[in-house]
Formats: structure tokens, C-alpha cells, sequence
């Protein structure tokens, strides 16, 4: 676990997070800045910087973290409104925390096409 990363720092418990789901590949926690009324964060328990790093070895994660984001809308209160998924990849999509992680956003309309 490279020590550095945010992300693995939350996975280990060494920073604080809040933390609404966890099972053997994913632990989900609340964003620190959400953007909707429900913004949770699924990290990959395993290191994998991004999209561009995975490996066939690692496509269950991928599964895994689709079902839980199922899971946790469903027990946000947000699975019968809808709500968003997103994977914010490399310089162009955005993303920040060089650690795989997919945003579920839920809450409130979403509007399309994404900014
Ligand atoms: P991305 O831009 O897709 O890489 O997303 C990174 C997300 O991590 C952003 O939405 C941040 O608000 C969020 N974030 C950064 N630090 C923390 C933290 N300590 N706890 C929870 N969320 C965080
Ligand atoms: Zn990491």
C-alpha cells in the first residue's frame, strides 16, 4: 500500500473517515465536499491508481463496487429517485485522488451533459 495515498490511508483506518459500507473489495465513505444531497465515495480496497491500471486480475473489484453502490442507494433512500454513478479518469475527466474510486451522487436531479 503505497503510504502516501489519501485513499489508502482511509482504507487502513489511519485517517479518519465516515464510512457508510465496507466488505472485502470496497469501502465506501461520505465525500468531504459533496456535491448532492447523498455523495459517497466507493474506494477500492486494493491500490490501483486508476482505470488505466487495471488489470483482468482486477475486474471482480470493478463488479464489486457496481454492487455495492446498488447497496448503499438502496439504503441512502435514493435507488427508487435515481441517482448518479461516476469515475472521474486521468487529467481530462477530473480526477484528483490517484486511487480507483466511482462518486454515487444522489439526492437531487442531475442535469445533462455533465460539466
Ligand atoms: P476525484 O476528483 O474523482 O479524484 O475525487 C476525489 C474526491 O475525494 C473529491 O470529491 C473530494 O472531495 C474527495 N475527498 C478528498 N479528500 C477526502 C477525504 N479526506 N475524505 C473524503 N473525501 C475526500
Ligand atoms: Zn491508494
Amino acid at each position: 500500500m503505497p503510504s502516501d495515498c489519501l485513499f489508502c490511508r482511509i482504507v487502513s483506518g489511519e485517517l479518519q473517515s465516515s464510512q457508510v459500507y465496507s466488505d472485502n473489495s470496497v469501502v465506501a465513505i461520505r465525500d468531504i465536499a459533496p456535491q448532492a444531497p447523498t455523495h459517497v465515495l466507493l474506494l477500492a480496497r486494493k491500490h490501483i491508481a486508476s482505470l488505466r491500471e487495471l488489470t483482468g486480475a482486477d475486474q471482480s473489484i470493478v463488479g464489486d463496487i457496481f454492487s455495492a453502490a446498488g447497496e448503499i442507494a438502496k439504503s441512502e433512500g435514493i435507488a427508487e429517485g435515481g441517482y448518479r454513478l461516476v469515475v472521474n479518469e486521468g487529467r481530462n475527466g477530473g480526477q484528483t485522488v490517484d486511487h480507483l474510486h466511482v462518486h454515487l451522487l444522489g439526492g437531487r436531479p442531475m442535469a445533462w451533459p455533465p460539466g
